[in-house]
């Protein structure tokens, strides 16, 4: 028997060890994949081994409908909408390699090996904290990524922007959007161009170009940022962007990727590799829950066709394809 929305044995049930989709992740891409394919009626296996990209967040914010979710009630809402499709199967499952032909792919997981037609990695990326003290106990809690994700709740607060190079800079000024009292700091990682300081300056924005020793925490909560000679500066909430890394999957599966780092993909959401798709955060840098089930689900659409069909869905009715059918004669 198929246990839909369960943790099952991959591939020890039903009367085929032939999956038409192995899904590597069950983030908001890989759940929103998992249900469109569902409802298409493909025979599904979603592996999610955890733990979620966001899981130091308390909610996310943004999503419609969701708002204030906690990103722990959000996976189970969606797992709880999955089990009425009895051709979805969940599993705990490390997916570590796929090796085969589209059609006919040998998916390894932790326990051993299962088939399918095709594999969707969304896999989320890694955020490489820096070993900064402090920073990562905070994470989540006082430190984000992103003013639309947290910028509301922390309104009016005293922020930090930290950034790692000149580009990151422009951010300050959009942060202006959710308070007036902003201090960037470039913990001596390079020099602010006069220029660009006047500007800041000029905002009424402060800058900071000594490097940090330590973040000082107030319980859960950011207090103050001590900086090299042991001044501190008073600060509620820090914006940084840490770097990202692909997980081992991407690196395993040699995944092409683009100058920034995402696995690079085509509208239908085909990698490199043939048979192998991808969505979500790790094809991009515009990061965010509906993004990625946004993503999942375009990516999903695409797969339906082309498992149903033999072949992609048509490309996207241009501007240009419109005029030059609608000038054709009436067949
Ligand atoms: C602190 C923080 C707060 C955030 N807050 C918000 C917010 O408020 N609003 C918002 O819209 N966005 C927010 N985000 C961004 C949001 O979390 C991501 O954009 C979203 O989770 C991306 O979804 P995804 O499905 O692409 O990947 P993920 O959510 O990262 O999911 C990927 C999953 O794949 C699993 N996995 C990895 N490798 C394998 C493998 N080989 N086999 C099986 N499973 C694997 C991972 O464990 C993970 O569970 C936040 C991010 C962070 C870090």
């Amino acid at each position: 028997m198929v246990v839909a929305g369960a943790i099952v044995e991959p591939g020890r049930e039903g009367d085929s060890n032939m999956y038409d989709i192995i899904i590597a992740g069950g983030g908001p891409a890989g759940l929103s994949a998992a249900l469109i394919l569902g409802r298409a009626r493909k025979r599904v296996l979603l592996c999610d081994a955890g733990p979620p990209r966001n899981a130091r967040a308390h909610a996310i914010h943004g999503f419609v409908t969701r708002d204030g979710t906690s990103p722990t009630e959000f996976r189970r809402v969606a797992r709880e909408q999955l089990a009425p499709y009895t051709n979805v199967e969940l599993s705990g499952a490390f997916v570590e390699d796929v090796a085969g032909e589209p059609d006919a792919l040998d998916v390894h997981l932790g326990d051993g090996s299962v088939r399918a037609r095709r594999v969707l990695v969304c896999t989320g990326m890694i955020d490489e904290l820096p070993e900064l003290p402090g920073y990562r106990e905070l994470w989540g809690e006082s430190i984000f990524q992103c003013p639309f994700c947290h910028g509301w709740e922390a309104q009016d607060r005293r922020f930090g922007l930290l950034v790692a190079a000149p580009q990151w800079l422009e951010m300050a000024p959009f942060l202006r959007a959710w308070t007036d009292d902003l201090v960037v700091f470039t913990d001596a990682k390079f020099p602010v161009p006069e220029d660009v300081r006047a500007r800041l300056v000029s905002a009424g924005i402060g800058v900071e170009e000594r490097a940090i020793t330590r973040l000082i925490a107030d319980g859960p909560r950011l207090a103050a940022i001590e900086l090299a000679g042991g001044d501190r500066v008073t600060r509620d909430i820090l914006f940084a962007r840490p770097p990202q890394r692909q997980t081992a999957l991407v690196t395993r599966l040699g995944l092409g990727l683009d100058e920034s780092g995402y696995v690079r993909v085509d509208a239908r959401a085909q990698t490199s590799r043939p048979g192998v798709l991808a969505a979500g955060d790790l094809t991009t840098m515009m990061q965010g829950a509906l993004v990625a089930a946004s993503a999942g689900t375009m990516a999903a659409y695409a797969l339906a066709h082309t498992l149903t069909l033999g072949h992609a869905p048509a490309p996207a009715l241009t501007p240009e394809r419109a005029a030059a059918a609608s000038a054709r004669p009436p067949a």
